[in-house]
C-alpha cells in the first residue's frame, strides 16, 4: 500500500500512536530485541504446508485467516508504531488492503520486530503451548499478552521489558 493512503488507513483503523517510544515507555530498540526474543516461543499452531493451524483444522473453519481475520480492519492490531519515516514507509508497504499482512500460505509477512504486543502475546488454546509456559518463555509469552489485555500499567511494562532484555532465551 503507497504511504499516503497508509497514513490515512491510522486515522481510520485501529489507530496506532506513531511514537518516540514503544509500549511500556521502552524504546524501540528494546521493544524490537524483546519481540524478535518471541521467536523462540511455540504458540501451538501447529501450522500445516497448506497454511492451516490446528484451530482452523479442528473446528473445521473456512476462514483461512484464522485469528488475523482482523488484521486489515484492526491495522494488525498495532497500538504504537514508531515515528520514523523509513520504519513507516516499510510497515506501509507490506499492508494490503483487506488482508493487511496476512498472506495466503505463508501467514504473517510483517517482521516480528513490528508486530504488536497483541499478535506476539496472543494464543487461541493456552493448552496448545503449556509445555513452553514454564521459565523465561513463559515469562515472554504471559508478559506479551498482559500488554493484549491491559492488565499491566506502563511502569511494570517497562521494568519487566528491562528485566527479560538481560535474560537469554533460546
Ligand atoms: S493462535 Fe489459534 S487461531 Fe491463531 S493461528 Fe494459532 S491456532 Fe490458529
Ligand atoms: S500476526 Fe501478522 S497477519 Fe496476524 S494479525 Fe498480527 S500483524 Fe496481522
Amino acid at each position: 500500500m503507497n504511504l499516503e493512503r497508509f497514513k490515512r488507513e491510522i486515522k481510520t483503523r485501529g489507530k496506532p500512536e506513531l511514537s518516540a517510544e514503544s509500549y511500556g515507555g521502552l524504546s524501540w530498540p528494546d521493544w524490537y530485541k524483546l519481540a524478535r526474543k518471541t521467536r523462540h516461543i511455540n504458540y501451538g499452531c501447529y501450522f500445516q504446508p497448506d497454511g492451516t493451524c490446528v484451530r482452523t483444522r479442528e473446528r473445521k473453519s473456512n476462514n483461512e485467516m484464522c485469528c488475523c481475520s482482523a488484521c486489515y480492519y484492526s491495522l494488525g492490531y498495532l497500538r504504537y508504531i514508531q515515528n520514523d519515516p523509513k520504519v513507516i514507509k516499510r510497515i506501509a508497504s507490506l499492508f494490503k488492503e483487506d488482508v493487511g499482512f496476512w498472506r495466503k500460505n505463508k501467514g504473517c509477512i510483517l517482521p516480528r520486530k513490528y508486530r504488536s504486543a497483541v499478535c506476539l502475546g496472543y494464543r487461541c488454546t493456552e493448552s496448545n503451548c503449556a509445555k513452553h509456559m514454564l521459565g523465561a518463555k513463559g515469562i515472554l509469552v504471559a508478559f506479551m499478552d498482559s500488554i493484549r489485555t491491559r492488565g499491566i500499567e506502563k511502569k511494570t511494562i517497562y521494568d519487566i521489558g528491562k528485566s527479560l532484555l538481560k535474560i537469554e532465551i533460546c
